[in-house]
């Protein structure tokens, strides 16, 4: 019997080292810190560092989290520690008959007739039943590039529904998506769901660029006889030009915004105010007053001085 916690579920923050958090990102951070402290769960913190790893970029991430008055549970996790999980989640797909290699470029892909109805980029399913022969020319062809073939998952419905606590039940395609890459990292599709219930996880919540990728993670889920979690997306951070905030931007993460002089406290007081709170000194101020069900349904404009 796994030992008794003091918590009923779990939440998560899973960022990506790649740089600093800027100020949407450490909004999104306190929000799931928040939804996961006020409903009693633990709260975890996972590294995605399967793809662009910045040096340094996770140890300063976390003492970011830290700054603004976040805690965690247990250790953190990291991605690039999780490689057998993965290998045997994609093993029990293949044993149900699930995977298929797929030898297409991403060119291919882009540029094959779409099947109907299907979203621009969608893969065509071009390699889903090929023939034994042609798939030996499509390894042959993969020894020529020196790749690997891509997993990808036959999926055998099109569509799966979420519920997500702002957007309510969203219904959104399912593909036939990549598990492995062909440079063989594992999809980060494969490795947030096999993580979140390896976890735990029940209540995702994250930047609502990611919505659209909720119904075939919790499909995946449901096909690995996972738990599916619950779903909370927050609107993404704007610039002032309305496109994603980013470095461009001007002086967007914690550490730019304390080089200028302001305090951490005073970063909260932003990201409360952006929240309609007032006065918040502290993530704790924010578990204290927020009311999640007034959050602003669009983005946040991130409008700084310099
Ligand atoms: N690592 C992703 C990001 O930083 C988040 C993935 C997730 O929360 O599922 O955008």
């Amino acid at each position: 019997m796994p030992a008794a916690t003091p918590f009923r579920g779990a939440g998560r923050y899973a960022p990506s080292p790649s740089g600093d958090l800027h100020l949407g990102n450490l909004r999104t951070a306190i929000l799931a810190w928040v939804l996961a402290r006020r409903s009693g769960r633990a709260f975890h913190l996972r590294v995605e560092d399967l793809d662009r790893v910045r040096e340094g970029a996770e140890q300063r991430q976390l003492e970011d989290l830290a700054a603004l008055g976040l805690d965690w549970d247990g250790e953190v996790v990291r991605q690039s520690e999780r490689g057998e999980a993965y290998t045997g989640a994609i093993g029990a797909l293949s044993a149900r008959g699930r995977v298929f290699e797929c030898y297409c470029t991403r060119r291919e892909i882009l540029e094959a007739p779409s099947a109907p109805h299907a979203p621009p980029g969608a893969y065509p399913g071009t390699c889903r039943d090929l023939s034994p022969a042609a798939r030996e020319q499509g390894r042959e062809r993969m020894r020529e590039l020196r790749r690997e073939p891509a997993l990808r998952l036959r999926t055998e419905v099109p569509r799966w529904q979420v519920h997500d606590l702002w957007a309510g039940n969203v219904t959104g395609t399912v593909d036939d998506l990549v598990l492995r890459r062909g440079d063989g990292v594992v999809a980060y599709n494969l490795a947030v769901v096999v993580d979140d219930a390896a976890a735990g996880v029940d209540q995702v919540v994250r930047a609502d660029d990611l919505l659209s990728s909720a119904p075939r993670q919790a499909h995946l889920a449901h096909l690995l006889g996972l738990p599916e979690p619950g779903y909370a997306h927050v609107p993404l951070a704007v610039g002032t030009e309305g496109t994603r905030l980013a470095k461009r931007d001007g002086a967007v993460t914690l550490r730019d915004r304390l080089e200028r002089g302001e305090s951490a406290a005073a970063v909260i007081e932003r990201i409360g105010g952006s929240l309609g709170l007032s006065g918040c000194g502290d993530a704790r101020d924010v578990l204290e007053r927020w009311d999640p069900a007034t959050l602003p349904r669009h983005p946040w404009m991130v409008d700084l001085p310099d």
